[in-house]
């Protein structure tokens, strides 16, 4: 997995335009993403409050982790490790959580081992 690597090729606008073309939703999961820059830091108001708008109760069990899976990142359409590019084109937005699960999997494959996770309740993003 190379997500840090990836997060530095793309440009930020790239990333905010993928982020609006999807409504703010994570291209797997379709939860709510947070721009890395919103993501307030750890144990602050804007924290809780952040949370609260997320469903996720604050001071609960690993819930600034939680809050933190939603933070939006860069995915490639096709893997850089595939010849994919940085180009808007290739680049989707999905949250960190997904885009952590996906590793080297096609869209497709990571698409149905995430849509299992949530069916499982395993998705931190997803309350079911
Ligand atoms: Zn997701």
């Amino acid at each position: 997995m190379c997500r840090n690597e990836t997060v530095r090729a793309v440009p930020p606008e790239t990333l905010q335009r993928a982020i609006e073309h999807q409504g703010g939703r994570c291209l797997y999961c379709g939860c709510e993403m947070i721009l890395p820059d919103d993501m307030p830091a750890k144990n602050s108001p804007a924290m809780e409050r952040l949370a609260r708008e997320l469903g996720i109760e604050p001071f609960s069990s690993r819930w600034q982790e939680r809050v933190k899976y939603h933070r939006a990142t860069a995915e490639h359409l096709v893997p850089h490790s595939q010849g994919g590019s940085d180009e808007p084109g290739n680049i989707s937005a999905a949250c960190a959580f997904c885009n952590s699960r996906r590793g080297h999997l096609p869209i497709n494959e990571a698409r149905a081992e995430i849509e299992e996770l949530i069916r499982q309740g395993k998705h931190p993003c997803i309350r079911t």
